[in-house]
């Protein structure tokens, strides 16, 4: 048994990320938000203060939730049809 935080909401328990609630929500080798609900919007949701037109457009603002509780897990902007961005990789051991 091991088990260790990756952030306020997530951890890695035996090789699998785990939510606050306990849902296990997949393999820790992977990127974690595949096993997510996504939300994705456009970037004014994400607070930030940008031109809709200009520059808005380009973005888009993603929010990640747990499919069993519905807490909101992490949240990125990326450019619009970028692929999922894998920003916590973890050695899984
Ligand atoms: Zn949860």
């Amino acid at each position: 048994m091991s088990a260790r935080d990756v952030t306020e909401f997530l951890r890695i328990e035996n090789g699998s990320f785990v939510c606050r609630c306990g849902h296990v929500l997949g393999d820790a080798r992977r990127n974690f938000k595949e096993f997510t609900l996504i939300e994705e919007g456009p970037i004014h949701e994400a607070g930030l203060r940008v031109n809709p037109y200009r520059v808005g457009g380009r973005f888009v603002f993603r929010q990640f939730y747990c499919p069993n509780c519905l807490l909101r897990l992490e949240t990125e902007v990326a450019l619009t049809g970028e692929p999922i961005l894998w920003d916590i990789q973890v050695d899984a051991g």
